[in-house]
């Protein structure tokens, strides 16, 4: 009989204590908010995005040096860099101050395989890749998320991958003549020798 009153007393005091615990979080102050209506980092409220925070990334291709330190660096290949030689002095030099041996006509990531793990932004040498504060950039057509940063046109593409194979060919030329100018001087010597 006395368990049984027991039990009785047990289950209504375990009510009450949840009923207590509802009420208590029914009058407290919100910790949510209604995301998109309301901001999480609405300037109002002072907050900020942590300056760590990995979100987007942004390439600077006045910075870029074309190295594809940062694509071998991902694990999931969401980087492609394509680069071509450039004819010495011809590219313009990046931010630094460094001069610039490749062209850079396209750099692309696929945010929509990136899993912001940052491990591009470790090995790039000049500090072109970062992570930014923008994570609000969700789109319908996932293509979209493949950006292209590099800002080459195709003419100019054209123009400079030309300029590189006849400045390639005139130097195969030098190099032949000098190295039949010379082949030309040893048979010449080896006459004179035999002369003696
Ligand atoms: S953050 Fe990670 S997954 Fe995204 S591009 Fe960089 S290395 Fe690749
Ligand atoms: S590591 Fe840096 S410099 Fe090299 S290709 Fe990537 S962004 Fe450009």
């Amino acid at each position: 009989m006395k368990t049984y009153f027991k039990n009785i007393w047990l289950g209504v005091y375990t009510v009450l204590l949840g009923m207590k615990i509802t009420l208590v979080h029914l009058f407290a102050k919100n910790v949510t908010v209604q995301y998109p209506n309301k901001h999480p980092l609405e300037k109002a409220s002072g907050d900020k995005m942590p300056p760590n925070a990995r979100n987007r990334l942004f390439v600077d291709m006045e910075l870029c040096n074309g190295c594809t330190n940062c694509a071998r660096a991902c694990p999931v290949n969401c980087i492609t860099v394509e680069t071509f030689k450039a004819v010495p002095g011809d590219a313009p030099p990046l931010k630094t101050g460094e001069k610039r041996g490749l062209w850079v006509p396209s750099f692309t990531i696929d945010f929509a395989k990136c899993c912001f793990c940052s491990l591009c932004t470790e090995p790039c040498p000049t500090e072109a890749i970062k992570m930014t504060t923008e994570f609000e950039y969700s789109v319908y057509d996932r293509q979209e998320l493949k950006y292209q940063f590099a800002k080459m046109k195709p003419e100019l593409i054209k123009e400079k991958k030309e300029l590189y194979a006849s400045y390639q060919a005139e130097k195969a030329k030098k190099d032949a003549e000098a190295k039949k100018a010379a082949e030309a001087k040893k048979a010449e010597e080896g006459k004179v020798e035999e002369g003696k």
